[in-house]
């Protein structure tokens, strides 16, 4: 090949590469990414928090998560749905933990009541599969596209079916603090939990399939949640990640802003488009 072919081939190597690292593309991604979210589907228990967001946003989906008016501490011994759950789960870490630690304060206090486990669990609560049908069909009709399109999931009886979870991971962050390694109990603990909060294996593996959906279309997905351990207990992030994993996900708390889950949109950069700051 003569020198002037050669450098002509040379030239249209720079030409093809330059194509491949699609400049082009990686501009418009990332202006999409800064012009945010455009439309949302919200899920959540509480109507005080769907009408909170209703007020400050547009263009978001609300849908309404059942539940039981009160959720009261109900024994996992001698509720019939929870005596079913724990057979149905057999041996599960989180369930044995928990009883241990239930054993231990009656035996310390000399209060044989103590040894009862009392959980917040409400039967009724929980996105259902008709909503997660729902969610898929969104994903499919709503018009803004797919990086643009956000998920939001309130955590406690939206995505769990309990109010809060009794933490038993003392004994094992102590070993960690120690300098042992823990990761795959803790690990197995956590499964064990979400098993149990989530109602059930069954359910829980239905969630998991919807949230590899929603990722499949490009969606954004957002816990946004209330609860008092968000931003501030440690584990509880490590809880909500163990969840989605291994799906990328944003935990928002709205604790910052006195539980108002409108507002606590309306301060996010992300939400600028359709959600406005108080
Ligand atoms: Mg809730």
């Amino acid at each position: 090949m003569s020198s002037r072919g050669r450098d002509k081939e040379r030239q249209l190597d720079k030409v093809v590469q330059s194509r491949d690292e699609s400049p082009v593309r990686e501009q418009l991604v990332k202006a999409l990414d800064e012009e945010g979210v455009t439309s949302a589907i919200y899920f959540d228990n509480s109507e005080k928090h769907l009408e909170e967001v209703g007020e400050s946003c547009k263009n978001i989906l609300l849908v309404h998560v059942n539940e039981s008016k009160d959720v009261p501490g109900i024994d996992i011994d001698e509720s019939p749905a929870l005596r079913e759950l724990v057979y149905e789960l057999g041996p599960n870490r989180y369930i044995q933990t928990l009883r241990q630690k239930h054993r231990r304060i009656a035996l310390k206090y000399d209060d044989p009541e103590s040894a009862r486990v009392r959980v917040r669990y409400d039967v009724l609560s929980g996105i259902n599969e008709n909503q997660l049908e729902q969610l898929s069909y969104w994903l499919r009709h709503s018009r803004s596209i797919p990086g643009q399109k956000a998920v939001i999931f309130d955590w406690d009886r939206t995505l769990t079916k309990t109010e809060g979870i009794p933490d038993v991971e003392k004994q094992l962050l102590k070993e960690q603090d120690a300098g042992q390694n823990v990761t795959a109990e803790l690990r197995t603990l956590r499964e064990d939990m979400l098993k149990f909060v989530c109602g059930g294996v069954e359910r829980l593996q239905a969630l998991r399939h919807s949230f590899s959906v929603i990722n499949s279309y490009g969606a954004k997905i957002i816990v946004l949640t209330n609860n008092g351990g968000c931003g501030k207990k440690r584990q509880f992030e490590e809880w909500v990640k163990q969840l989605f994993y291994p799906i990328p996900i944003r935990i928002v708390c709205s604790r910052p802003f006195q539980g108002d889950k409108g507002k606590t949109l309306g301060a996010d950069r992300s939400f600028k488009m359709i959600c406005v700051s108080h």
